[in-house]
């Protein structure tokens, strides 16, 4: 998961080859024992190498889904993004 870059369409920073295309992903979430698996993450996916990029928003509620979950002392959780 890498920070969205400035401009639209631009190429992959990672592979450099690859273009960035809007879509949905599934991100992993790991931390202090506690997994969470979010599917459906509006993010931006280099056509090549896949790396997925979120914008700050998103990255944001993401974080903040992850640490309730380890306040909830959830081991592993599957769920669907949903949209603030
Ligand atoms: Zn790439």
């Amino acid at each position: 998961m890498g920070a969205m870059p400035k401009e639209a369409y631009v190429r992959c920073v990672i592979c450099k080859i690859g273009e960035i295309r809007q879509g949905k992903a599934t991100v992993t979430l790991e931390r202090d024992g506690t997994t969470l698996v979010i599917k459906g993450v509006p993010a931006s996916v280099c056509d090549n190498c896949g790396e997925e990029y979120v914008d700050e928003e998103t990255a944001d509620r993401l974080l903040k889904t992850a640490a309730e979950a380890v306040r909830a002392k959830v081991q592993v959780d599957i769920r669907e993004y949903v949209e603030a």
